[in-house]
């Protein structure tokens, strides 16, 4: 089946603004769509789901359960459903589909574990904390990882008692689609509507939704935060990276080497976490950066829907644009890459001045601009030269170091002799411009909820000093 064929076979039904999706690997048309402008009704039906808050949370739970179970089933066709839709890699879609049951079965666990507490006032009052549902949460995601980052975003919300409504990237809305309807099936109020940035307008205005999740780019965070803002609902903002990845001369040279290329290149550079900023000591920086270079050459960079691709194209013509606008007349270190559809070679960039576009703003391709540092001191400061805070690495045998730079680095995320590893377990988020909130682990299930006290007066002779007394 091409990926033409695959997306045909689920079809989507909607009467706005036309959609044509094109194969980054070719150029070919794939795929026409009009935008389902039905955001808020969709808004509505969530928060019209029968007892879903209401439930036992064990049930929710077994629902959930029973959603991973499904995903697990419909894996291989979701898989290569994620490959059409995207142009990613085959292997790399079934590793991420295999994430969202994952994923499912978490909050699944979680769903009846959301305890409350006792406050030990001093007035003699008892006084419980709950943690209650908002009612519907929107979600509105970008187009680099949609499946992964649908049940990411979905499955807490939705085990902490609230309706889900997703909102897609008008690039790859097909895998998002599916997963409402297989949460539909199960009688679990997830619904998913297709549409750009003017359908997710709408979702941020309906009055159905409570607060918002917004997975996309520092711009559009900007403008959907002030939506909120202006509507007086809270939002969580996972934003764009320009994260540093720190080697030391005493790293394991080999590793940081497969380190630096699973940082950057993974996913074509299209990850929010992507290592984008190569720092590398002075004293090993030229041979690292041959090193590296030699490397990339042997990317497998081909079909996505090959089994031995690694790398993909990039995932539209506007996105490769984008990318030779950030990069255009800067010194690099390339190879060569399909010369057709949105393919990008693995490129590395050095001798940047440091208010260069390529060191400041996010690529999101396959593009790693390189830094050396004389020492400790100068790798933190560097690592720090960015308003985002995303992620960060550090490479070092020795272990005082790797602790005093993942406490120096200003980041939600930061790894020590490793790369890009996360965990829905595992809480997640930004600082700085990269965003605020969590969307992952016990933080997302305090973050979809809200704090109600309830203070019961327990005292002999409760002391109500004012107004009637019989
Ligand atoms: P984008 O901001 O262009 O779009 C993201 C989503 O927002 C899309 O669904 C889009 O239709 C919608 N949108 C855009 N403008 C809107 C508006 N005014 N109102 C409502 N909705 C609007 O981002 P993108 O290009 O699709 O994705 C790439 C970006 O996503 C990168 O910056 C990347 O770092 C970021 N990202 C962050 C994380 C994270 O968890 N921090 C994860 C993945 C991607």
């Amino acid at each position: 089946m091409t990926p033409r064929d695959i997306l045909a076979a689920h079809p989507i039904a909607g009467d706005g603004e036309m959609f044509a999706l094109h194969d980054p690997a070719t150029g070919a048309l794939m795929a026409r769509y009009a935008a389902q402008d039905g955001a808020a009704a969709a808004a509505e039906a969530a928060a019209r789901h029968p007892g879903w808050a209401a439930l036992p949370a064990a049930e929710r739970g077994r629902r959930l359960w029973a959603l991973g179970a499904a995903i697990r089933d419909a894996a291989a066709d979701l898989a290569l459903l994620e490959c059409a839709n995207t142009g990613k890699p085959i292997r790399d879609c079934r590793a991420e589909v295999a994430r969202v049951a994952e994923m499912a079965e978490y909050y699944a666990g979680f769903a009846d574990k959301l305890e409350g507490r006792v406050v030990p006032v001093p007035s003699g009052h008892i006084v419980t904390v709950h943690h209650e549902p908002y009612g519907v949460i929107a979600a509105i995601t970008p187009w680099n990882a949609p499946l992964f980052t649908a049940g990411w975003n979905a499955f807490p919300i939705l085990a902490a008692g609230n309706a889900a409504v997703l909102k897609p990237s008008e690039y790859t809305p097909y895998t998002t689609l599916e997963l409402a309807r297989m949460a539909q099936a199960l009688d679990i109020p997830l619904v998913a509507v297709a549409g750009g940035a003017a359908t997710g307008a709408a979702l941020v205005a309906a009055p159905e939704v409570s607060k918002l999740v917004f997975v996309g780019s520092p711009a559009g965070g900007a403008r959907v935060a002030a939506a909120c803002a202006a509507r007086g609902i809270p939002c969580v903002l996972e934003l764009g990276g320009k994260s540093a990845n720190i080697v030391f001369a005493d790293a394991d040279f080999d590793a940081a080497i497969q380190g630096a290329q699973q940082a950057i290149f993974a996913g074509a550079g299209q990850s929010c976490v992507a290592g984008s900023r190569l720092l590398v000591e002075a004293s090993i920086h030229d041979r690292f950066l041959s090193a590296l270079h030699d490397a990339m050459r042997r990317i497998r960079i081909g079909d996505p829907l090959d089994e031995s691709t690694e790398m993909g194209p990039v995932a539209h013509a506007a996105q490769l644009a984008h990318i030779h606008g950030l990069i255009a007349g800067a010194p690099r270190l390339t190879c060569n890459a399909p010369a057709r559809g949105c393919f990008m070679a693995p490129t590395i960039l050095h001798g940047l001045p440091p208010d260069a576009p390529a060191l400041t703003e996010e690529i999101f391709g396959p593009v790693v601009a390189a830094q050396p540092f004389a020492d400790e001191a100068e790798a933190i400061r560097l690592a720090n030269a960015s308003r985002f805070g995303l992620a960060g690495a550090v490479w070092t045998q020795d272990l005082g170091r790797a602790h005093r730079v993942a406490a120096g680095v200003r980041a939600g995320t930061f790894w020590i002799n490793g790369y890009r590893t996360i965990h829905v377990s595992v809480p997640f988020g930004g600082f700085g411009a990269s965003g605020h909130g969590r969307s992952s682990g016990i933080e997302a299930m305090r973050d979809y909820t809200q704090t109600k006290a309830v203070w019961l007066d327990a005292r002999e002779q409760p002391a109500l000093g004012f107004g009637h007394r019989p």
